[in-house]
C-alpha cells in the first residue's frame, strides 16, 4: 500500500518580478550586450547579434553580441598577457578578489535570480538554491587553494649527481564551455577553481542563457580583477565555442554539456594538445526495493525527476521497481506527475514551466512518441500543454510502463519523463540500471540502508546514492562514467583544483667536469 507524503513537494515558484537593475542591464542603453575581453566591452568583428528570450513567454530579454574567431584570438592574447602577473599573485590575493566577487553577487542577488528565472526558465525555489552555490563553491575552493601544493615538490636524488622534483603551476589560459540548464552553478564550478589556481579564464555561456555570465563579468571588473583575467565570450557553440576549441593558446577546457558535443570538442582539442575535462548528460536510474513505501518514494523520485522540469543532467528517468509494489508505485508516480501545476515559471505556484527552446520542445515530443513506438505503455503520454495568456514551450509530463528487455528509453530525455519497469530481483534491477551507456547518477531506495549501500556500490555511475538522488556536495567528486564524463575524476573536489594545474618533472644534474 502506498502512503501519501504531502510534505514532499515539487520545486515550486513564488511570484517574481524583474528587478530594475536587471531591466537596466538587459536594456544596456539600447545597445546589445557585448563580450568582455581584456576589461573592455567588445561588440565583435562579425557584427552578429542574437536575442536571448524567456522560454515561458518568448519575450526578448536582451540582444547579445556574438564573438567570432578574431575575438577568441584577442581574448587568448589578453588572457596570456594578464597571466604574466596574475599567475604570480599569492593565493591570499586571489581568495580576496574571489570573495569580493561573491559579495558583489550577493549584493545583486535579485539580478542573478532574474537571470535564472527569466533567461533560464527556472522556478524561484530552485533558482534560490542555485544562487547559494556561488558562495559555497568559492569558499570551498578558497580552502582547497590555501592548502594546495603548488610550485616545487620535494627533491629526490634520481642518479649520482642528479636530483629531480615536480613543479606544479597553472595552465595559463583556460576556457569553460557551459550549458544552459544551470548557468549560475556551472559558471561558479568553473571560474572559482580555475581562477584560484592562478589561471586566466575565457567563459563561454550557452547561447540560450548568456545573461548571468555577462553580469558576472561586469562584477568581476568591479571587484578589481585585472583586465584579461576574466573574459566572457557569448555566442553560438558552433561559432564561438568551436573557435575556442580550435585555439591552441587555450591550454585546458572544462566542458559541460551533451556527450555528442563533448566528444566532438575532445577530438578538436586533441589535434593540437589542449587538455579537456568533460561533464556530460545522463539517463539516471532508480531502483526501488520491495520494503520501500511506494507512495513516499514515488513522490521523492517525482520531485527529483521534475527538478528544473527534468532538465537536470543527473536526475531519474529510468525506475526499476520490485514487482510486488510496482502497481502502487506507478499509481503514486502518476498522481504526482498529473498534479504538477503547469504554468509560467515566475507565477506563484508553478511547478512545471516551459522547456528552454524550440529544439528541446520538438526533441522531447519526439522522444515521447518514440517511447511508445519502442514498446512503452503510456501512463501519461505527454504532449503539448496550454498555459493561459502565455506563449512558450510548454509540455505535459510523460510516464510510461515497460518491462525487462523492452529498450524504450535509451537516450537522455530532458523533461519530466520517466519509465517504470517492474523487476523480479535486485540482481536484475542492477543489470538493467547499468545497461545504459550513460553513467552519471543512480540511486537505490530501501529501508535497509546497509543493503542499499551494497547495491549502490554496484552502479556503473559517478554518483551512487541510497535514498536520495541529484546529490552534490563539495569535497566529493561529481562526475560521470561511460559517455557521461571523463577524463578525470569529476568536479567539486580537491582533484578538480589540480585539474586546473599542470605538473612537470624537473631534473637538475651537476655540471659535468
Ligand atoms: P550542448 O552540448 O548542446 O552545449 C553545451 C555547450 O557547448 C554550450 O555552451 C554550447 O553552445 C557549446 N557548444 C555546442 N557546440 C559546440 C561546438 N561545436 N564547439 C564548442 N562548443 C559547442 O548541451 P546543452 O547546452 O544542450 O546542455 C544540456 C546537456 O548538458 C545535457 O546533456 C545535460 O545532461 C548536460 N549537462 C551535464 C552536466 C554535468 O555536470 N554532467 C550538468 C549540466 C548539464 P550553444 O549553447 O551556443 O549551443
Amino acid at each position: 500500500m502506498a502512503t501519501v507524503a504531502p510534505q514532499i513537494q515539487p520545486f515550486t515558484a513564488r511570484q517574481f518580478e524583474k528587478p530594475e537593475k536587471f531591466l537596466d542591464f538587459c536594456e544596456n542603453n539600447g545597445r546589445p550586450l557585448a563580450g568582455i575581453i581584456g576589461g573592455r566591452d567588445v561588440m565583435g568583428s562579425m557584427n552578429v547579434t542574437y536575442d536571448t528570450t524567456d522560454p515561458g513567454s518568448l519575450e526578448v530579454l536582451a540582444s547579445v553580441c556574438e564573438m567570432g574567431q578574431a575575438e577568441v584570438g584577442l581574448a587568448v592574447d589578453e588572457a596570456q598577457a594578464a597571466f604574466a602577473s596574475w599567475g604570480k599573485t599569492s593565493v591570499e590575493e586571489r581568495c580576496k578578489l574571489v570573495m569580493k566577487l561573491v559579495e558583489l553577487c550577493e549584493r545583486d542577488r535579485d539580478v542573478f535570480l532574474a537571470c535564472e528565472i527569466f533567461d533560464g526558465g527556472k522556478v524561484s525555489e530552485l533558482a534560490e538554491g542555485d544562487f547559494t552555490q556561488i558562495r559555497a563553491c568559492a569558499e570551498y575552493f578558497c580552502d582547497v587553494a590555501k592548502k594546495a601544493e603548488m610550485g616545487e615538490g620535494p627533491a629526490m636524488q634520481v642518479a649520482a649527481g642528479m636530483k629531480g622534483f615536480t613543479y606544479r603551476e597553472p595552465w595559463g589560459v583556460v576556457a569553460g564551455i557551459i550549458p544552459w540548464n544551470y548557468p549560475v552553478v556551472l559558471n561558479s564550478w568553473f571560474i572559482f577553481p580555475a581562477l584560484l589556481a592562478g589561471n586566466c579564464v575565457l567563459l563561454k555561456p550557452a547561447e540560450d542563457t548568456p545573461l548571468s555570465a555577462l553580469y558576472t563579468g561586469k562584477l568581476a571588473e568591479e571587484a578589481g580583477f585585472p583586465p584579461g583575467v576574466f573574459n566572457v565570450l557569448p555566442g553560438r557553440g558552433e561559432i564561438t565555442g568551436q573557435f575556442i576549441a580550435e585555439h591552441p593558446g587555450v591550454r585546458y577546457i572544462s566542458f559541460t554539456g551533451s556527450p555528442g558535443v563533448g566528444q566532438a570538442i575532445m577530438r578538436t582539442c586533441d589535434a593540437h594538445g589542449t587538455r579537456m575535462k568533460r561533464e556530460m548528460g545522463g539517463n539516471g536510474a532508480a531502483i526501488v526495493l520491495g520494503d520501500a513505501d511506494p507512495g513516499v518514494v514515488a513522490r521523492q523520485i517525482g520531485r527529483y525527476t521534475n527538478q528544473h522540469f527534468g532538465q537536470t543532467c543527473c536526475t531519474v528517468h529510468r525506475i526499476f521497481v520490485d514487482q510486488k509494489i510496482a502497481d502502487d508505485f506507478a499509481d503514486a508516480q502518476r498522481d504526482f506527475f498529473e498534479n504538477l501545476q503547469i504554468g509560467y515559471q515566475a507565477d506563484a505556484g508553478t511547478q512545471l514551466g516551459a522547456v528552454v527552446n524550440s529544439t528541446q520542445y520538438s526533441r522531447i515530443q519526439r522522444a515521447q512518441q518514440e517511447t511508445l513506438a519502442r514498446g512503452g505503455q503510456a501512463v501519461l503520454p505527454g504532449g503539448v500543454a496550454e498555459v493561459a495568456d502565455r506563449t512558450g514551450y510548454y509540455l505535459k509530463p510523460a510516464l510510461f510502463r515497460t518491462e525487462p528487455g523492452v529498450d524504450c528509453n535509451p537516450l537522455e530525455v530532458f523533461h519530466t519523463y520517466a519509465t517504470i519497469c517492474p523487476v523480479s530481483s535486485e540482481e536484475q534491477a542492477v543489470v538493467l540500471a547499468n545497461s545504459s551507456p550513460y553513467g552519471l547518477g543512480a540511486s537505490v531506495w530501501t529501508r535497509d540502508t546497509e543493503r542499499g549501500v551494497q547495491i549502490a556500490k554496484q552502479f556503473r555511475d559517478g554518483t551512487c546514492q541510497v535514498n536520495c538522488h541529484n546529490s552534490i556536495a563539495y569535497g566529493l567528486p561529481y562526475g560521470g562514467q561511460g559517455i557521461s564524463g571523463g577524463p578525470g575524476g569529476g568536479v567539486n573536489c580537491e582533484e578538480t583544483f589540480y585539474d586546473y594545474t599542470q605538473v612537470k618533472a624537473v631534473y637538475v644534474g651537476d655540471y659535468p667536469e
